[in-house]
C-alpha cells in the first residue's frame, strides 16, 4: 500500500497507476460478526503536483456477515471510489490531512477510513429474503411453516 513518490520524481514522472491487494485491519466493520473476506483490492492513479499527491482510486472487497432478516450468512460486494490528497509532512499540517513522509505515500489510513465511512449498515442474503417466522422461528426462505400471524 506504499507508493514511492521519490522514485517517481527521480524517473521524471508525475503520474503512476497502482494496484494493491492487502489484508485490512480488523474491527473496521460495525455490523456484528461481519468481516472482510479475502483480500481487499485497491486500484488507482497517483498524480504529483509540486509536493502534493492526488490519489484517485477504487476500493473493492467482499464483506461477509449475517442477513438482517434470516440470520444466515450473507455477502456484500463493497465498491467505493475515492479521491484523496496527501501532503508532505510539514510543521503547519491541518489535523484532517493525509500526510506522507520520506517520499512514501501509504494508502492504508485513507483506505481504512473509506471502508469505515461507507460500510453497509445492514446486509441481506438476497433482496427478497423472507426472514424468520416470528412465531416458530422457521427460515421462511426454506419452508412455509403455516403459522398464523
Ligand atoms: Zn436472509
Ligand atoms: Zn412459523
Amino acid at each position: 500500500m506504499v507508493i514511492d513518490v521519490k522514485k517517481l520524481k527521480i524517473s521524471g514522472k508525475y503520474q503512476t497507476d497502482f494496484t494493491f491487494e492487502f489484508t485490512p485491519e480488523e474491527n473496521l466493520l460495525l455490523l456484528p460478526d461481519a468481516y472482510i473476506d479475502g483480500p481487499l483490492n485497491v486500484i488507482g492513479t497517483l498524480e504529483l503536483h509540486e509536493d502534493d499527491c492526488y490519489v484517485d482510486g477504487t476500493v473493492n472487497c467482499k464483506i461477509v456477515g449475517k442477513c438482517a432478516r434470516c440470520v444466515e450468512l450473507a455477502e456484500y460486494n463493497f465498491t467505493e471510489e475515492f479521491s484523496v490528497k496527501y501532503v508532505r509532512a510539514n510543521p503547519d499540517l491541518e489535523e484532517f490531512e493525509y500526510v506522507y513522509k520520506s517520499g512514501l505515500v501509504d494508502l492504508r489510513q485513507a483506505v481504512s477510513e473509506i471502508i469505515s465511512l461507507n460500510q453497509p449498515q445492514i446486509i441481506y442474503c438476497k433482496e427478497e429474503c423472507k426472514g424468520l417466522c416470528p412465531i416458530c422461528g422457521s427460515n421462511l426462505n426454506e419452508k412455509d411453516c403455516n403459522c398464523k400471524y
